[in-house]
This record gives structure tokens, C-alpha cells and sequence, in this order.
């Protein structure tokens, strides 16, 4: 049966001229509502309604879900579900969220009802709103949504929450890993119930590495514990994704140990920089420039902000302190990222520290010598750079931890020349 054929007979059922009901099938159909979607509606639209379908017309597929549209309906499986509490006009309220799929996408949702579903349930949500959220369309199912179960939805994606930790991206929500802890502090915050005290650390599996929050500060998660981590979410902190925990996360012990490995993930520069934000990770990449504001510079004893001619941003004139920073353009054919050294890495390229630099200085009566020396030194040779990689407005940044020549680690060399002088006496 073709278009022709079905828009024959819904004319016939419902007495009313071909051509009306056919111009009306086929601009649903272009539309990409299913068939027997548009052949109910077309039916209702003519008061014979036949009971069949949803309880809305416009049952769409996920991928032409728009932010433009109104309420839809759609059948789809639902891959995770995070729960957390939310501040909502002034009420505490436990929400639902994460994504939904069919065969043509994925979209994430918010519950704010509990419906009761899981993760791998198929389901008909009829009659969600859709939203913009950073630039996507959301679901948001509530009061007036309607959920039924469904046949089983066949996915293209993966139906869980189980991620490595380098797979995790904020914004990610109901998230299950498996992971050590490798770093765990407590700490006393101003939270928006008073004063409550969190812990905050680091989490390594055999993928990566990433700080991590706790709001309920367990005193399970001690250094060197290997846990499962059930519905954790992940947010943007400090420019690098966090693992968060929350009062809905279960946390249990696992039987294996978790290995994190010493080195990190190397990526290109595009890679590290298309990520958005990663803790932990190594590119290799030739040094094309140093930025102004590398050297011998000055901060504001109060906020640390660079500042020049003595003038602080926020805290006008100060009695400004020398410090010493390299902010390197490293360039590996792919992107660039500025590299941000910090005192210590920077006094081993510099070959000195403040004291050598201030000296310098004045001898030259020109602070930026410092600088040029640093730029003689490293622009032009490739390094072997790893740290912790933000991106923001202000572009991307590489915070520094370890700062090598590629052509080999400098720990050799200085051993070599150990050995030479050993050799000598
Ligand atoms: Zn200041």
C-alpha cells in the first residue's frame, strides 16, 4: 500500500474528499511521524477518533525532536537515571535524569515526578515539553506527562550508566565507576544549608584520573579504596570534569583492585582541547612562543592576580610580590594550548630562581630579560607536557606539572652527568 492507497481509504472511512485527506497524510509523513501515528490523527482531526495510538499526534522520533516545537510524544529505552535533589523555587525536590534513546538518537531528560522507570525499561512518554539546555533539546517529563511501558526499543547505544572515568563528561548524570582513591581531604564549606563539611579528592581507574566531590563525606572513601561509585554526576569544576557524589549515590566496596596507571592519557592537542576539560593528561608539542605575562611577574599579595605597574584589578595599588610563571604556546600540528608553568617548572627552564631572576634583572635594568632568556631557551624544541587542561572563555590552558624536552627525560641526563663527575674524582 502506498501514500495514494492509505489516503483512499481513510477518505472512504471518514467521507471526505482524497485529495484533502492525502495532502494532510503526506505533510505528517514528511514530518516523520509513523504512519499509523498520522492515520489516527487524520482520524481524530475528523471526529471519528479510533481510540488507537497515543494520547497526543505528535509522536515523534528522538533525532527530530527541536527546542521550537511544543509537547511531544516518544517511545524510546531509557539508558540512565540519575537521582539527585535540587533547590526548585524554593522547595527541595528529588528529580530524575538522564538520557533516552531510539534507533535515531539520544536526548536527555529530567523526571520530576518519579515514575518509577530504570535504566534499560522501554517506554511511551506522552505529552513532554521540550527545552533548551546548553544548547540541546531536553525532555522534561512532568504532572502532565503520561508513561507507559513499551515493546523494547532497539538501541544503538549503550544502556547503563558503567563508564570508564575518561569517558565521563560533565553534564553526565547516573553514572556508575569503578575506581581507587588515590587522593581524600575533608573540608568545611558554606553550604546553602549552613555550614557542612564535604570531602574532596582524586579517583583513578585504569583510564584516568579525576577529582572527585563527596557532599555526604563517607568514611569509606579513604585513600586507597577500591569502590564501585552507583549514580555519581559530573560537573564542570575549576575548568576539569568532577565526579560527584550525592546522597543518592551508593557506594560499595569491590573485589578486585582497581590499577591506576602512573603515566597519563596521551592526546593530541585537538583531542585535549575538543574535550572541553581534562585532569591529568600528556600531549607532546613544539613550544611556538611565550606569552606576555611569562617571567619575572608580579602579583597581588591578596588576590594573586598578575598585576602591572603595581595595580591590581581588584585591589588597586599593592604591594606587589615577584613571582615566576611561563605561559607557553605549544603547537602539535593539530591545535594549540597555552602551557601555564608554575614557579618551581618555571625556574628549571629558566635555570634559576627568584633570586637569579630578580639579579638579571636588575643588572639589565629590564625585567623581560628573564622572559627572552626563557624563550631562548624553549621556543622551538618539542616537550613532553602533562597537567590539567581547562577550557574557558579566556581560551585553553595546560596547568603545568610536569614540563620535559621530548627528546628525553631530563632525570637521565642529570644521572649521566652524575656519573661524569663521579667519574672525574
Ligand atoms: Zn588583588
Amino acid at each position: 500500500m502506498d501514500i495514494d492507497d492509505h489516503a483512499e481509504e481513510l477518505a472512504s472511512d471518514l467521507g471526505v474528499a482524497k485529495e484533502e485527506v492525502a495532502e494532510q497524510l503526506s505533510n505528517l509523513l514528511e514530518y516523520r511521524v509513523p504512519l499509523e501515528e498520522a492515520k489516527s490523527s487524520i482520524r481524530r482531526k475528523h471526529g471519528t477518533d479510533d481510540g488507537g495510538g497515543s494520547s497526543t499526534p505528535t509522536a515523534v522520533d528522538v533525532e527530530d525532536i527541536g527546542v521550537d516545537g511544543g509537547p511531544v510524544t516518544v517511545t524510546a529505552r531509557v539508558l540512565t537515571v540519575g537521582t539527585r535533589s535540587i533547590r526548585y523555587q524554593g522547595e527541595e525536590q528529588t528529580i530524575r535524569e538522564g538520557e533516552l534513546a531510539d534507533a535515531t538518537g539520544t536526548i536527555s531528560y529530567t523526571m520530576w515526578e518519579d515514575f518509577g522507570v530504570e535504566a534499560g525499561d522501554s517506554v511511551t512518554v506522552g505529552n513532554a515539553s521540550v527545552r533548551e539546555w546548553e544548547g540541546e533539546p531536553e525532555l522534561n517529563i512532568g504532572g502532565s506527562s503520561a508513561l507507559s511501558t513499551a515493546e523494547t526499543v532497539e538501541v544503538p547505544s549503550e544502556v547503563g550508566g558503567e563508564r570508564s572515568l575518561c569517558d565521563l563528561r560533565p553534564g553526565d548524570r547516573g553514572r556508575v565507576v569503578e575506581v581507587r582513591i588515590l587522593e581524600a581531604n575533608d573540608r568545611t564549606i558554606d553550604g546553602r544549608d549552613g555550614e557542612t563539611t564535604i570531602r574532596e579528592g582524586v579517583v583513578g581507574d585504569e583510564s584516568a584520573r579525576l577529582p572527585f566531590t563527596d557532599w555526604q563525606c563517607r568514611n569509606v572513601l579513604t585513600e586507597g579504596a577500591d569502590l564501585q561509585l552507583d549514580d555519581v554526576y559530573v560537573r564542570k569544576f575549576r575548568g576539569v570534569p568532577q565526579v560527584n557524589l550525592t546522597e543518592f549515590t551508593e557506594v560499595t566496596p569491590v573485589d578486585r583492585a582497581v590499577s591506576v596507571p602512573e603515566s597519563a592519557p596521551r592526546l593530541s592537542v585537538a583531542e585535549s582541547v575538543n574535550s572541553g576539560g581534562l585532569f591529568d593528561v600528556e600531549v607532546v608539542a613544539n613550544v611556538i612562543g611565550v606569552r606576555d605575562g611569562s617571567g619575572l611577574i608580579e602579583r597581588c599579595p591578596e588576590c594573586s592576580r598578575v598585576v602591572q605597574n603595581g595595580q591590581c584589578r581588584a585591589h588597586g595599588e599593592v604591594d606587589a610580590e615577584d613571582d615566576l610563571r611561563v605561559k607557553a604556546i605549544l603547537d602539535d600540528g593539530t591545535d594549540t594550548v597555552t602551557a601555564v608553568l608554575d614557579a618551581d617548572l618555571t625556574a628549571e627552564v629558566y635555570g634559576g630562581g627568584l633570586e637569579e631572576a630578580r639579579a638579571a634583572a636588575t643588572e639589565a635594568m629590564d625585567r623581560s630579560v628573564v622572559s627572552n632568556a626563557i624563550a631562548e631557551e624553549i621556543v622551538g624544541r618539542a616537550y613532553r607536557v602533562r597537567g590539567n587542561l581547562s577550557v574557558d572563555e579566556y581560551g585553553a590552558n595546560l596547568d603545568a606539572t610536569e614540563f620535559d624536552p621530548a627528546d628525553g627525560p631530563p632525570a637521565r641526563q642529570a644521572s649521566d652527568l652524575l656519573a661524569e663527575l663521579e667519574a672525574v674524582e
